[in-house]
């Protein structure tokens, strides 16, 4: 039975991160990883300034071909374009990125294994092992390929150790098992993607497309372009689990009609898909109450961490694995060595304020004569969409800045002081969605 300092369970942003972090205070660290290094992940691939900052913290060089540089947003809506930069801050880089996942989260876990930890592929989290109500090990099963497909049981065993970080995730059946539960009256989104080979790819501007219709009614989402520089192009649409209209929507439609409504000039068709439609679930806005319990605590998306702005998840997984790694290290640097509710109070200092007003924005925009206005009022004015981007993307000077920035940190104190919390019943999966993240067939 291997003992370590501390187990990471999944290897996706925000476990590697953690790793990394943990390593680099020079603790034992076992990485457990369900699939192979390399491995893909239904995503739309965009990283803003924020992610780009957190990635080169690590130590991640975004400096090659596989990475492809974005200086700003393109947005329509409204029957208008506007292109936007991102904001320059004193404290973010000025350029966002896209990367495919692949590539990504390898490059991630590789750091991890350079700053010390030990990686294993092909490794489940099956079950963790407690001495009374406390987390003192994981126990794993690792799997390979059988001759003539599918996978065999290949070994299993147990870890050991005064702490598990648990990064398995959306669907996070390893934080299921520790009691860990989503609040089901929070949002959810639920995405859509696939690759198109296109002549648009080394665009340096992200796109989206504010305007999501089933027949005339307007949707809360929004369709992304989001170019590779290898020549092809990930596309999607992502879709708020809010309103009953959004109930009836198939996702593989939408995402067939999305293509369907793009200008003939971008040369994106059905036919220059190079892969199926892949969908998966979005945990939005803080969605678990309670991200950790004796010796263990929940990052990225098992935590609910993904941004109810935008859907973005890969910033706050980095950033959560970071902080999640400096409570354990300070844990066992003080010998104490079961609950880390520090960890939850710097989650509500940090994220509680931008997450609950997230929450009110999702809240409007499932409205749709709201969202419609919103848009309309935006689109008027450029001045207006950029300080919407620095909203959207939670960026922002820390101090002092532009007017912009001391709005912008005016509305995070209010929502800190109580907005009214989300409260919107739970709503069942719409039509033609799987609950996991699956493979879809396009239509
Ligand atoms: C359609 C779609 C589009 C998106 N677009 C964007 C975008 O453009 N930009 C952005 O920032 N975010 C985007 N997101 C969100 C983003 O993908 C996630 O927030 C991000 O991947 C979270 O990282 P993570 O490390 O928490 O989890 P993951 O990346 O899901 O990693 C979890 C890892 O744990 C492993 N694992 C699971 N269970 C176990 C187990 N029991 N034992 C061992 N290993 C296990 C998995 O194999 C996986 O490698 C999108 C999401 C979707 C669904």
């Amino acid at each position: 039975m291997a003992e370590y300092d501390a187990i990471v369970v999944g290897a996706g942003p925000g476990g590697s991160a953690a790793a990394y972090w943990l390593a680099s205070a020079g603790l034992k660290v076992a990485l457990l990883e369900k699939k192979e290094l390399g491995r893909d992940k239904v995503c739309g691939d965009g990283l803003t300034p924020r992610a780009t900052k957190a990635l080169v913290e690590i130590g991640v060089r975004p400096a090659t071909e596989s990475y492809h540089r974005i200086r700003g947003l393109r947005v329509l809506g409204a029957d208008r374009e506007m292109e936007l930069d991102w904001p320059s801050l004193s404290n973010f880089p000025p350029n966002g990125l896209v990367a495919a996942r692949a590539v990504l989260d390898a490059d991630i876990t590789r750091r991890a294994m350079e700053a010390g930890a030990e990686l294993f592929e092909r490794t489940e989290a099956v079950e963790p092992v407690r001495d009374g109500s406390t987390v003192v090990g994981v126990k794993w099963v690792r799997k390979e390929s059988a001759e003539g497909g599918g996978v065999v049981k290949a070994e299993e065993g147990t870890f050991m150790a005064p702490f598990t970080v648990v990064a398995d995730g959306a669907s996070s059946s390893f934080g299921r098992a520790l009691g860990i539960r989503m609040d089901p009256n929070y949002p959810l989104g639920l995405g859509i993607r696939a690759y198109y080979k296109t002549d648009r790819s080394s665009d340096d501007f992200i796109e989206s497309w504010l305007e999501l219709r089933k027949d005339d009614l307007l949707l809360p989402g929004y369709g992304w372009l989001f170019p590779l520089g290898d020549g092809t192009m990930n596309v999607g649409v992502g879709l708020l689990q809010t309103s009953k209209k959004s109930l009836n929507v198939n996702l593989n439609r939408l995402q067939h009609d999305f293509i369907d409504c793009l200008p003939r000039s971008y040369g994106i068709t059905h036919e220059t898909a190079t892969g199926p439609y892949k969908s998966a679930r979005l945990p939005l806005g803080l969605s678990v109450r309670k991200p950790y319990g004796d010796g263990f605590l929940c990052i990225g998306d098992a935590a609910g961490m993904i941004n109810p702005f935008n859907g973005e998840g890969i910033d706050y997984a980095l950033e959560t694995g970071k902080l999640a790694a400096g409570m354990v290290s300070a844990a066992l640097s003080r010998g104490d060595t079961t609950e880390l509710h520090d960890y939850q109070v710097a989650l509500t200092d940090i994220y509680g304020g931008y997450y609950r007003l997230g929450r009110l924005f999702l809240k409007m925009i499932s409205k749709p004569e709201l969202f419609r206005l919103m848009c309309g009022v935006g689109m008027r004015s450029e001045t207006v969409m950029a300080f919407a981007l620095q909203v959207l993307a939670n960026l922002g000077e820390d101090h002092g800045g532009r007017m912009a920035d001391r709005a912008f940190r005016g509305l995070v104190r209010a929502a800190e002081r109580g907005l009214e919390d989300y409260s919107d019943p739970q709503i069942p999966t719409p039509n033609g969605v799987k609950t996991r993240e699956s493979d879809t067939a396009g239509v």
